[in-house]
């Protein structure tokens, strides 16, 4: 498999380097396999649910073969997914699919784990040690250091703006041992983030050490992704008569984005052959893809803080990769947007729990009161030619061709659920009157000293922690 660039598209690469630098130094572009390899019928048309890692072999073997054996593809598939992707009927037309079933309880695991797999299967014969250097408002880091926590030859560094993150997030990123240490830096997101860049550029420090990234922009943290949309789809698409007595619905994912790594993965699951009709990108105040779709004008913003924290996205990375496979045209044919506020999340959250019994967490809910307020009038009234105002929390004015199946009801929604509800207790509590029941190893992590060291927001001296640490190793 070649991979190409969403800024050169005569650029040609392997998964190895695609993987080990992240983004592309020469153009700032980022990486996408130059064609999108099409699923094997024999796995499309199967008609019991295959198992999730079945799936996740069968799918990365397609962009790994060349580089990587089946019996070492499959090991590091068994070794990444000793948890599973549960697809939940909630509802005669809704599953919750659960992504927090990793060791950090969001969906990122499933990125951050096949990367770190990845990278240090492509790195195993140098010599040096690699390191990671990661800045991180709250999921990611925490993902992608129990990612790497224990793999030979990786080293990572977590910078993670000092008391600006949830306790439970705090206490995830601050307690790691061994090969992955954390710095809580004096200063917000940005500042920790431009820490990184500039150690990035500090040629003085690169001669030294080598240094990588781990931030969502790698292609190895988007392709596992898509191994939950095409299992999710196959599973709901073999089961639905039986649960809903509906003869082939419309299957719809509904997508809680912020970066829009997750709806990109579930784009590339569509292209290669993942019976998904549809798709509802579903975000927060922090609207810039609902705002594109509705005008037409991309106009990244600064980040606004809301209840679904990992979705405070002003300016979404993967928009890049999106217009590199569609123009807005051709997405609004099937991708539908909306967006609400802290009290529509509020209101999903408690929505969902008076009509199913099932407890979501903030950001799962911001995709479940997009399915709810579709279902029940949201398109109908686009349909009869009342449209939305984009100023106003619902549906974005563009009708996707699978709108009548909704009206018919013909449609079957799977809302992707990131987070555990246990991570956003107080948000749940305050929505439903009840605290989610903490998961075993959330309840450790409460237990464990903290080992994080503080750091002013000061290049000299992050620097200078980098000069004495890593040379440890
Ligand atoms: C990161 C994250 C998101 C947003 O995913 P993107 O790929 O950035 O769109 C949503 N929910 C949770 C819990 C997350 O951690």
């Amino acid at each position: 498999m070649e991979y190409t660039d969403t800024r050169d598209g005569s650029v040609r690469t392997d998964l190895k380097t695609a993987v080990l630098s992240g983004m592309n130094p020469a153009t700032g572009g980022l990486y996408i396999p130059v064609r999108i390899p099409r699923l094997d019928d024999a796995l499309l048309n199967k008609c019991y649910g295959p198992s999730f890692r079945d799936v996740a072999f069968e799918t990365a073997k397609l962009y790994c073969a060349d580089e990587i054996p089946d019996s070492d593809l499959q090991e590091i598939i068994a070794d990444c997914y000793p948890f599973n992707a549960p697809v939940v009927p909630v509802d005669p037309v809704t599953y919750i699919l659960e992504l927090f079933h990793g060791p950090t309880c969001a969906f990122k695991d499933f990125g951050a784990r096949f990367m770190a797999r990845l990278m240090a299967y492509f790195n195993r014969e140098e010599k040096k040690p690699l390191h990671i250097l990661v800045a991180t408002s709250g999921d990611t880091g925490s993902a992608v250091g129990s990612a790497f926590s224990g793999v030979e030859g990786i080293n990572v560094t977590i910078l993670y703006p000092k008391g600006k993150i949830s306790y439970l997030q705090e206490k995830q990123l601050s307690t790691f041992t061994g090969n992955v240490r954390s710095l809580a830096v004096e200063g917000n997101f940005d500042d920790c983030q431009r820490l990184v860049k500039t150690a990035f550029t500090d040629t003085a420090l690169r001669k030294k050490f080598r240094l990588s990234s781990a931030n969502s922009i790698n292609i190895a943290r988007l392709l596992p992704q898509s191994f939950y949309y095409v299992y999710a789809a196959l599973s709901v698409k073999c089961r639905s008569l039986h649960d809903n007595k509906i003869e082939n619905p419309s299957i719809i994912a509904i997508v809680p984005s912020g970066n829009f790594g997750n709806l990109t993965s579930g784009l590339i699951a569509q292209k290669m052959g993942a019976p998904i009709t549809g798709f509802v990108a579903a975000t927060n105040v922090n609207k810039t893809v609902p705002d594109w779709l509705a005008s037409g004008r991309y106009e990244p913003r600064e980040s606004k803080s809301t209840l679904s924290n990992a979705m405070d996205v002003g300016a979404p990375s993967n928009h890049e990769r999106i217009t590199a496979m569609y123009t807005r045209d051709e997405l609004k044919q099937f991708v539908a947007s909306y967006w609400t506020d802290d009290e529509g999340t509020l209101e999903g959250i408690a929505s969902c729990h008076e009509r199913t019994g099932y407890i979501i967490d903030p950001h799962g809910a911001v995709g479940w009161q997009a399915w709810y307020n579709i279902r029940k009038g949201a398109m109908l009234k686009l349909m009869s030619g009342f449209p939305n105002s984009s100023e106003n929390p619902g549906l974005t004015a563009n009708i996707p061709f699978w709108a009548q199946s909704i009206l018919d009801n013909k449609a079957v929604g799977i809302v992707l659920e990131t987070a555990h509800p246990a991570k956003f207790g107080e948000t749940v509590k305050r929505a439903t009157g009840r605290e989610p029941a903490i998961p075993d190893r959330l309840e450790k992590i409460l237990n464990l000293p903290d080992r994080s060291v503080s750091i002013k927001n000061d290049y000299a001296e992050f620097s200078k922690w980098l000069q004495k640490n890593l040379s440890g190793y």
